[in-house]
Parts: structure tokens; C-alpha cells; sequence
């Protein structure tokens, strides 16, 4: 909601008196009247107004409100600034909002995630909830002059600026990877993963050990092979396997809900193996893989007992029959779908190769350390470690960083709830 700037300010429903600087806490009028309102008080009154209105008509076919509890829950999602941090993918949805030929898109997309589901076994997405459906009353009327206090949705977040920008990231991150995803089908979907995979290898390893990696004497021969359909099928099985797993072994360790089976062991241990040539770097992908893997096996025990400890509240958005036991604290708070996966993994190059190369680059510490591990280590060897070290720190960042958030999203959630439940009204 907008903060204001005024030097006192009356709430029109609960009449308590303000004289504070910027607040996120209060709703400017857009009507024009000069009117100041809480936004915790909005959203209580707009409860009420829907409470009436419920036990007065009764719900219609439309709404399917059967008890105070769901009442309740839809207010939560109607308000909720931050709801898309749940939303299930819903790329259709996204599409069907260009003009035009959005709708055709959208059904062909429709069809398009049903066989992407079927192929790589994804499971169908959650049953939906009726919370789509919203209330029968959605705005609040100005007591002055009668129109709505706020010319779109009314929504109701906290101050987190974290949380904010996060949204904001989600947003662009939906709309981005479905551009992307449509360049990827409308040109030749299995030749852009092949090129996707080698660019992304090559971000990693430079020139002299990727050629080792991949048992070649130059890797330029790759590129002249993705040119053609037949030319991909001559590169041997286990270049193609390192190379078209590379993408989907970053998404999976980014979204460990992905269900990629033993793909996500097998490509490791297959890289591992195929960097034996060079010492230095075989060492320290062996420990970065060894600590991913263990954290894997760690993560989702730890993320269940930390919802447990920090989740107080049941979330509005998980319907009282649905089973999320399984889900941990961040994934159940901010939940990652395979379309974040691209934006996360693209962003995830970005900040690596930037931290590789400008931060690593000038601490002399790590390059002595290289130096212990093997003193015969090549320039390139060097830069390769630098590489993988800064890939190592930007997904613990991430890690850390999300947890962060859904902490946050944690309290946001109970604040909200709590206004909701409180029945002074
Ligand atoms: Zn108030
Ligand atoms: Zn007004």
C-alpha cells in the first residue's frame, strides 16, 4: 500500500491519532478525498463487510464460500500482496495476457506442459484450490464519496524491502523465461539445448580443460556440429550426456523438488571422472559435489524441522486437507517451479563469472592455496577453480538469502492471519 507523508493523520475507522513520518502501515485515499485509513484496518473492514454480506445472502454457485474458516482464507489470498510467491507455474496465464494471440498460446502451452509432464514425470500439479474464486466484495468504498479507496487491487504486505524486491524479481523472472522458453521451441528445441549446455560448460571450464572433459581435440568441432540435426546424433553418447545434462544437473541442484531420479547422481560422478587429467580441478569439484550431494540429503530433514519451529500459523494457502508435510520451510513459503530454474540458473552464471572474475581474481589467498594443492597447476586450472569456488559461494548465498526471505514471508503471513482472526470487529 502507498505510504504517506503527513504531519498527523486520523485512521476513519479507528480513530487513532498519528504523527509519524513515512509509514507503510497507512492507505492514502486515490478517491481524492483527504482521508487517512490503517491497512490493517481495511482489511478488517472489508472482512466484515463480506462477513455481513455472507451471513446475510448466504454463497452463491460462483463463490462456494461453505464456512468462516474459508471465508477467512479468501480474504487472506484476496489482500495478500506477496500471493504470487506460491503461485504453481502457470505459464498458460501468463501468455493468455498478450493481446491477440495470447489465448491460441496459451492452449497450445496448455498441451505443451501436459507432454513436458508426462516425459520427464513430473507430477500433476496440485489439486487447485477454490481460492481463485475471491470474495463477492473486493474493494471498500470511501466513506466521503462513495468511490473505491484504491483504483486496483487492495493488497496489504509488510514493510520488507527484501520481500518486495522479490516480488518484483518473480515477476520479471515469469515473464523472461517465457520469452525465453518460446525462442527456445521456435527455433530447433534439441540444437539450442546442445548449444545452452556447451555455452554453459564453457563458462566453467576453460577452453584447454573442457577439451579434456570432453575427450576432444578442439571444441569448435562441437559448435560446427550443432548446425545440423544429423550432426548433434554423430557427437558420441557420452559428450551428448555431459553435455545436455549439464543445464538440467544445475536446475536440479537450484530445485532439489525437480524430479530429475538418478540423473542427479549419475552426471556428478560421470564429470568427476572425466576431469581425472587435471588434479586441482578434480579435487575440488569432487568436494564441492561431495557437499552438494550431503546437503541434499541434509536439507530436506533440516527444512522440516525449521517449519516446524518457525511456522506458527497454518498458511492460508495450503487447504486444510492437502498433505505438505514433505515440503521444507523455504520451499513451502517460496515455492521455485522449473520455469524460475531458467532466470535462477542464467542469473546464477552472471554473479559467478562476476565474483570469478573481478573478486577472486585479486585475493592472492586462494591462488597460493591452489598453488598447495598442486604446485605444476596451469593458468587455466587456476581460473577453472576460481570459477567453480565462485559457483560454490553464489549458491550458498542463494541459499542463504532465500531462507532469509522465507523467514520474513513467515512473519508477513502470521501478521496477516492474526488480523484476520482478531474478532474485535
Ligand atoms: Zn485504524
Ligand atoms: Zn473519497
Amino acid at each position: 500500500m502507498n505510504f504517506i507523508y503527513r504531519k498527523k493523520y486520523t485512521c476513519w475507522i479507528c480513530l487513532e491519532e498519528s504523527d509519524g513520518l513515512f509509514s507503510f502501515a497507512w492507505t492514502r485515499h486515490e478517491c481524492g478525498c483527504s482521508l487517512q485509513v490503517h491497512n490493517k484496518c481495511l482489511v478488517r473492514w472489508l472482512f466484515a463487510t463480506n462477513l455481513r454480506v455472507w451471513n446475510e445472502c448466504g454463497t452463491s454457485d460462483f463463490y462456494r464460500i461453505r464456512s468462516l474458516p474459508e471465508l477467512k482464507r479468501r480474504l487472506c489470498y484476496v489482500v495478500d500482496g506477496h500471493r504470487n510467491f506460491q503461485s504453481e507455474v502457470n505459464l498458460a496465464e501468463t501468455v493468455q495476457g498478450i493481446p491477440a494471440v495470447g489465448q491460441t498460446w496459451a492452449a497450445f502451452l496448455c498441451i505443451l506442459e501436459m507432454a513436458v509432464r508426462v516425459l520427464l514425470r513430473i507430477p500433476p500439479s496440485e489439486p487447485q484450490t477454490d481460492l481463485w474464486r475471491g470474495l463477492p466484495i473486493e474493494s471498500v468504498a470511501c466513506p466521503q464519496c462513495k468511490k473505491s479507496i484504491t483504483k486496483g487491487r487492495l493488497y496489504w504486505h509488510t514493510s520488507s524491502l527484501g520481500l518486495h524486491a522479490y516480488s518484483i524479481y518473480r515477476s520479471v523472472s515469469t515473464y523472461a523465461a517465457t520469452f525465453a522458453l518460446f525462442w527456445f521451441l521456435y527455433s530447433n528445441p534439441w540444437k539450442q539445448w546442445f548449444k545452452v549446455g556447451l555455452y554453459l560448460l564453457r563458462q566453467v571450464f576453460p577452453e584447454s580443460i573442457l577439451q579434456q572433459i570432453l575427450d576432444v581435440s578442439t571444441t569448435r568441432a562441437l559448435d560446427v556440429y550443432t548446425d545440423s540435426m544429423n550432426g548433434i546424433e554423430c557427437v558420441p553418447a557420452r559428450q551428448r550426456f555431459l553435455i545436455l545434462g549439464f543445464p538440467l544437473y544445475l536446475a536440479g541442484l537450484l530445485s532439489p523438488s525437480l524430479p530429475l531420479g538418478y540423473m542427479q547422481q549419475i552426471y556428478p560422478w560421470t564429470l568427476v571422472t572425466a576431469c581425472r587429467n587435471s588434479k586441482v580441478v578434480l579435487r575440488v569439484l569432487s568436494m564441492e559435489l561431495f557437499i552438494a550431494s550431503l546437503y541434499s540429503k541434509v536439507a530436506p530433514a533440516l527444512g522440516r524441522s525449521l517449519k516446524k519451529k518457525l511456522l506458527s500459523v497454518r498458511p492460508y494457502f495450503n487447504s486444510p486437507k492437502d498433505f505438505t508435510e514433505h515440503r521444507t520451510f523455504t520451499e513451502e513459503l517460496l515455492r521455485t517451479t522449473w520455469l524460475d530454474c531458467i532466470t535462477d540458473v542464467t542469473l546464477l552464471f552472471r554473479m559467478s563469472s562476476f565474483i570469478s572474475n573481478n573478486v577472486l581474481q585479486s585475493i592472492p589467498i586462494i591462488t597460493r592455496l591452489i598453488l598447495k594443492l598442486d604446485p605444476t597447476v596451469s593458468p587455466n586450472e587456476c581460473i577453472c577453480v576460481q570459477n567453480l569456488l565462485a559457483i560454490g559461494i553464489v549458491c550458498c548465498g542463494r541459499e542463504v538469502g532465500r531462507f532469509f526471505l522465507a523467514y520474513r514471508r513467515s512473519r508477513e503471513l502470521q501478521q496477516l492471519q492474526r488480523i484476520v482472526e482478531d474478532d474485535e470487529i
